[in-house]
């Protein structure tokens, strides 16, 4: 094995998730593989809709003279040009915008755009301070605990918890009496729709942080990987926001080309530029193919359609399977709390005073064939110790209607056995 630098060890480390994943995979192949109902994926499903769109736009591309422009040739970092002016034209229709073409860095994927924000932002200044990568509201994306290179820089805060003890409904919101942005800080990050937990903070509490952090001159990052305009996956109103201090960071990957790996972000020139020399170094620019297609598909409108027709509707479906079956199925009097089901593709369980941990109880549920992800990966971050970590779990909604019902059933039969200690 080659010596590693700091960095290299830090890089090459299984971070949050992907540790779980391993377990998964292995699980998965071995000999019972194909009798567990997985409900782990954040991979979303493939809606026969969605892949015939995809397939259109190849299609149109394969046939137009532009094709010739797509493939065979490099292309400037920023992104490709059809796909920015599609996103500019989009943007400024639906909400007033005055973007230009200087307001759109197109990035292989949106990980990699909160990749070059959080170094970009966040660590050591050259006079040696220390600028915070912020995550105002743990639990979150457990991506972001990968993104730095300087872990130190990454802090979360706990956030409230807002209990509806009757209908054993929970949801979390910012504590504003612990977030802290100020000179210290870098950068901001939260996802809204958020994965894992669903919650869609409001537009009122969007509003708080961006301004708190427009004081300072902070960048706020908004990931709307689940967000509206596309795929739309929030199941409550919400409002995209922008501003001078504010990226609206997009990914195509949930609208169905998460292998073609196309992140978008939307903000102010000063902002973007610092980024696109920062991907420049890293990798050039985006691989132009899939950026082909997704400008047919947004300039046509089909994208923004099929959000709302076809994409939103079928994980809304299923959350409400989830909240009927729990419902059903967990014993009322014990204090278990399901998030509010406000968004993306996850549904988010708080297990309150269980007595095991949530990787005990992952593995408890393994024995009755269904997987879900412990909840304890996805709080980067936020590095106190807190009961909570080790009480939920991420529960996809990528299965059938069956799957659903079948798995939450057991699971509640597998958390009542737990809390009477059998
Ligand atoms: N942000 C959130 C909240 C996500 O859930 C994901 C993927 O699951 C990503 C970012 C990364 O997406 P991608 O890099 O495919 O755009």
């Amino acid at each position: 094995k080659p010596a590693l630098s700091q960095l290299g060890v830090e890089m090459s480390r299984l971070s949050g998730v992907r540790a779980i994943m391993k377990d998964i995979i292995e699980t998965l192949r071995s000999g019972e593989g194909q009798n567990f109902i997985n409900l782990s994926a954040g991979n979303p499903v493939i809606l026969p809709e969605v892949e015939q769109l995809w397939r259109d736009c190849t299609g149109d591309l394969l046939a137009s003279a532009e094709y010739s422009e797509v493939v065979c040739r490099y292309g400037a970092s920023q992104g490709y040009q059809p796909l920015i002016d599609a996103v500019v034209q989009d943007f400024n229709r639906r909400y007033g915008l005055r973007l230009t073409e200087r307001n759109i860095l197109v990035t292989p994927g949106s990980q990699s755009l909160y990749f070059l924000a959080a170094n970009a932002f966040g660590g050591y200044t050259s006079d040696g301070n220390l600028r915070k990568i912020v995550l105002p509201l743990s639990p979150d994306y457990t991506g972001y605990g990968g993104v730095t290179l300087t872990p130190e820089a990454l802090v979360a805060y706990k956030p409230e918890l807002d209990i509806d003890y009757a209908s054993h409904r929970f949801k979390y919101r910012p504590d504003f009496s612990l977030v802290n942005i100020d000179e210290t800080t870098g950068c901001v990050i939260f996802s809204r729709p958020c994965n894992p937990t669903g919650n869609v903070l409001t537009d009122d509490e969007v509003s708080k942080l961006t301004t708190l952090a427009a004081k300072y001159d902070v960048p706020v990052l908004i990931d709307s990987a689940y967000a509206p305009p596309y795929p739309s996956l929030n199941f409550t109103d919400m409002t995209p926001t922008f501003g001078d201090n504010v990226l609206h960071c997009m990914s195509l990957s949930k609208a169905g080309l998460p292998g073609e790996r196309i992140g978008i972000a939307i903000g102010a020139a000063s902002i973007i530029e610092i980024l696109e020399a920062f991907q420049t170094n890293l990798c050039i620019h985006s691989p132009r193919y899939g950026q082909a297609i997704a400008a047919r598909a947004i300039r046509s409108g089909a994208l923004g359609a099929i959000s709302l027709d076809v994409i939103r509707p079928f994980y809304q479906q299923k959350i409400a399977v989830v909240e009927e079956t729990l419902s059903r199925f967990m014993p009322m009097d014990l204090p278990w709390f399901l998030h509010r089901g406000e968004g993306a593709i996850f549904a988010w369980l708080w297990l309150n005073d269980l007595p095991i941990a949530d990787w005990e109880f992952y593995q408890a549920l393994k024995k009755v064939g269904v997987i879900v992800v412990p909840g304890s990966t996805f709080f980067p971050g936020l590095h106190e110790a807190w009961e909570h970590k080790r009480q939920c779990l991420r529960i996809s909604l990528t299965g059938t209607d069956e799957e659903l019902q079948t798995a939450m059933q057991r699971l509640a039969q597998v958390y009542t056995e737990t809390m009477n200690g059998n």
